[in-house]
């Protein structure tokens, strides 16, 4: 091994990976298994006591889905890492150890209209809320945090509409009031942007796009970039007193950067049960082998359907941030210098009726509720993903009547602009 560190695609293809101790299977394999001998009762009880590292069950580890851990850390550049059931359960993850009843996260409004949803309603159930600012309104941001406010959420690349967010500042904020910053980076992946250079403490992914890549799987990963000093201000005392809901062990005493992932561990997944499967961790290492290659395609061709659409006549508006016109467009460089994502908004003339008749007029483009494909998808929010908001808050999230969403897949660049335009052809 060099002194040097490994360069993304090395790490994509290699970190978390070894030979199989016992087979020397060069591939990870699926270890499809629920349980693992004790080599005694003394090892049983270091193991359960996390004073020794290891497997016990697999609702909390397994072999596999560790190796899919540590390579996204090592992607991410994190201390450690927790595979999930899916993007959400990675939210519900994320934010389980810093939260109690009372607590709030002020939250983007720009967001994956699903998170929108989970923050508006589901996690009040546990006595949890989200507040709702414009993460491009710093001031904003810091006048919505109160005494119980526990975190800052946003994403790298809002989904839907291809907004980036300005991380350095959103993370400024974050070190003045003392909070943690969540940064759901699936949109981006980190080969496009790595959020805890720019001071992330926990960036969350939903596997199930772009890190998978070909839609065959649904799964979630937190990664924890062990920074975060729980301890500072007596806020987090699930990792930085002891811990009741493990003999009053102090995570961050005892574990230092690995007390957020231990604990998500431990407790997490223990109680909550949102674990990631084998199998899935499987499909999701094979498809991260070729991130770095596959997110270049989906960049390229992006572009070139941006700037396709964006003077044609049928067209409103194109949101892509690789574009000129884009607001966003100077925080490429800054954010995401590899290029902007494989995912905006086009808003169609002819609004509502023709957004449906193009999504129907496609033949290409599969019309689901998916992103980060191979293939190229579209879907209209409105009627869909976004359709359970009020209109105010469907434009709030970029998800106007009049806009579909593109995620431009790895296909031939000709291709993708032919089928638009044949199907625009028969919409406007
Ligand atoms: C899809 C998605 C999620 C949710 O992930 P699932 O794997 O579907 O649960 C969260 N955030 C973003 C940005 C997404 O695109």
């Amino acid at each position: 091994m060099t002194e040097t560190p490994m360069g993304f695609d090395t790490l994509a293809i290699h970190a978390g990976a070894r030979p199989d101790p016992a087979t020397g299977a060069r591939q990870v394999p699926i270890y499809q298994t629920t349980a693992y001998v004790f080599r005694d009762a003394d090892h049983a009880a270091k193991l359960f006591n996390l004073q020794e590292v290891g497997y016990i069950y697999s609702r909390l580890t397994n072999p596999t889905v560790a190796a899919l851990g540590e390579r996204v850390a090592a992607l991410e550049g994190g201390a450690g890492a927790v595979c999930c059931s899916s993007g959400h359960a990675a939210q519900i993850m994320a934010l389980f150890p810093l939260m109690a009843p009372g607590c709030n996260v002020v939250a983007s409004t720009r967001l994956y209209g699903g998170t929108i949803q989970q923050f508006s309603n589901t996690i009040r159930k546990f006595g949890w809320s989200a507040k709702f600012v414009d993460f491009d309104d710093p001031a904003a941001i810091e006048a919505a945090v109160d005494d119980n406010t526990r975190a800052l959420f946003c994403e790298t690349i809002a989904n839907p509409g291809g907004v980036i967010t300005d991380l350095d500042a959103v993370a400024s904020v974050a070190g003045r009031v003392g909070l943690p910053l969540i940064v759901d980076n699936t949109t981006a992946t980190p080969y496009l942007c790595k959020p805890i250079q720019h001071g992330a403490t926990l960036v969350v992914h939903s596997a199930t796009k772009y890190l998978t890549g070909n839609g065959t799987v649904t799964g979630g990963i937190v990664v924890d970039s062990g920074k975060f000093d729980w301890s500072a201000s007596g806020k987090f005392p699930s990792l930085a007193a002891p811990e009741p809901a493990y003999h009053g062990l102090n995570f961050h005493a005892a574990l230092g950067a690995m007390a957020f992932t231990f604990h998500s561990i431990a407790v997490g997944l223990r109680d909550l049960g949102m674990t990631m499967n084998p199998q899935g961790a499987h499909y999701t290492l094979m498809g991260i082998e070729t991130l770095g290659l596959r997110m270049q395609r989906h960049v390229e061709n992006a572009q070139k359907v941006a700037e396709w659409l964006e003077p044609d006549p049928r067209i409103a508006g194109v949101t892509y941030a690789g574009l000129a016109s884009s607001p966003w467009h100077a925080r490429v460089a800054q954010i995401t210098p590899k290029g902007a994502g494989a995912l905006f908004t086009v808003a169609v003339k002819g609004g509502y009726e023709a957004c449906v008749k193009l999504v129907d007029s496609l033949k290409l483009f599969s019309h689901v509720a998916n992103l980060g494909d191979t293939r190229s998808l579209i879907i209209h929010p409105a009627s869909t993903t976004h359709r359970q908001l009020d209109e105010a808050a469907q434009i709030r999230a970029g998800a106007a009547p009049d806009v579909v969403r593109l995620s431009i897949g790895i296909e031939d660049a000709a291709d993708i602009i032919a089928d638009l335009d044949q199907a625009l052809a028969k919409a406007v």
